[in-house]
């Protein structure tokens, strides 16, 4: 990278905005902040810079202030936007449909597309345009960059993504899957590649994202070439509040045996599923704390969140017809050494020979399979800004 000027980075939802001050080359984190409760009572601001924290209580009735808020508090607490004025706004975007195979510079006839697939993802899509909008007149000057969670699952063959499902919705209403975590998902496998100290082109891996949401890719030779989640985040792993797979005719069961409607049916699967629903809590530390103290209901939870990876970690490394490594990484993956080591210690099939005390001493990225292990297992630290940064400033460079 010819400079190393930092990219803003952005990731709107509908109530929050989470912004980092990036440099791409080195991925040094210059400032952090999250304006969060937009729209709600009890608006507030936490910005960190140069070591320090500061968090305002703010009124932020839309996005618009949420960015006049963003812009006072690099004005107030630095660094000072205009002595060294970042290179672009990377935006995060959720969905970008099959529209969208990589990163874009974003126009007006981009915003359209993006409107466009507010369908596939009504929940999230609305919160990313509305960062953009506002982003856009907040810094007229700078060049806005989308970087969609999609776009490295485009890779992925018909055989995978495709549902056996009517012809009409597939052509009509864009019934495939997709697949998300992208940005994750390729900055692990080229950390993992660098590990292993070869080539991310040469290498294949199972990538492990396990953190509120979690999913698991096949990478392989750097491209992803299956993915657990589909044409929502829904499918796949169980997660804090969301189940992962369940049988298609649930739906439909439930409609005739309870008048389940479809709005509350969706709300379940993405709020109410899950560890939540399994346990009553959707955070993975609490879970562990309970299953250690003999609760059945976190025994339970746990044993069928080990045996969803184990199946799909089996199923991955089949689908590439090899297999490298496997990486951990997001706030379970990356902290709980007890997962990690409940799945791995049943990977023995696929060559893997698991450190128990590399594993229990793994803090940041880490090796945690013996040295001679067939396949190796790693820890990787997530880290979505500085990956949404780098495509960023490697897009303006062409
Ligand atoms: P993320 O979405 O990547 O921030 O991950 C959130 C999940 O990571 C939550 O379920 C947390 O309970 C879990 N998590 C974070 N830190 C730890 C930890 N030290 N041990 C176990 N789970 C953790």
């Amino acid at each position: 990278m010819s400079t190393d000027r930092p990219v803003l980075v952005i990731n709107a939802g509908s109530s929050s905005l989470k912004y980092q001050l990036v440099r791409p080359g080195s991925g040094a984190s210059l400032a952090t902040g999250l304006v969060e409760r937009i729209g709600l009572d009890g608006g507030r601001v936490t910005h960190a810079a140069h070591g320090q924290e500061h968090a305002t209580p703010v009124d932020v009735p839309d996005h618009h202030r949420a960015f006049e808020v963003l812009r006072a508090q690099f004005a107030e607490y630095g660094p000072d936007l205009a002595q060294e004025p970042p290179v672009a706004v990377g935006h995060r975007v959720v969905h970008g449909g099959s529209r969208f195979a990589s990163t874009v510079l974003i126009d007006d006839e981009v915003l359209e597309a993006l409107r466009r697939l507010v369908p596939l993802a009504p929940l999230h899509n609305p919160g990313n345009i509305a960062g953009i909008e506002v982003a856009r007149e907040a810094f007229p000057d700078l060049p806005q960059v989308a970087i969609f969670d999609t776009a490295f699952h485009q890779t992925m063959p018909p055989a995978a993504y495709t549902y056996a499902v009517p012809r009409a919705w597939r052509e009509e209403h864009g019934v495939r899957r997709y697949g998300f975590h992208g940005t994750s998902h390729d900055y692990v496998a080229r950390r993992t590649a660098a590990l292993l100290g070869r080539p991310a082109e040469e290498v294949a891996v199972v990538v492990l994202h396990l953190g509120n949401g979690a999913s698991a890719t096949a990478v392989l030779d750097g491209r992803s070439v299956d993915t657990t989640m589909g044409l929502t985040p829904l499918e796949g792993l169980v997660m804090g509040t969301r189940g992962g797979d369940l049988d298609p005719g649930v739906g439909g069961h439930l409609a005739r045996v309870a008048g389940v409607g479809i709005e509350d049916f969706d709300r379940a699967l993405s709020k109410e599923s899950g560890l939540l629903g399994l346990t009553g809590s959707s955070d993975f530390r609490e879970v562990m704390a309970r299953r250690a103290a003999g609760d059945p209901d976190a025994t339970l939870a746990f044993d069928v969140v080990v045996h969803r990876l184990v199946r799909y970690l089996g199923a991955l490394a089949l689908v590439m017809g090899r297999l490298d490594a496997v990486t951990f990484t997001a706030g379970i993956g990356e902290n709980n050494a007890e997962l990690r080591s409940a799945v791995l210690s049943r990977a023995g099939l696929l060559g893997i020979r698991l450190d128990e005390s590399a594993n229990g001493a793994a803090d940041g990225e880490a090796r945690i399979s013996t040295v001679d292990s067939p396949v190796a297992a790693f820890v990787v630290p997530t880290n979505e800004e500085w990956e949404i940064a780098r495509q960023a400033a490697a897009l303006l460079e062409g």
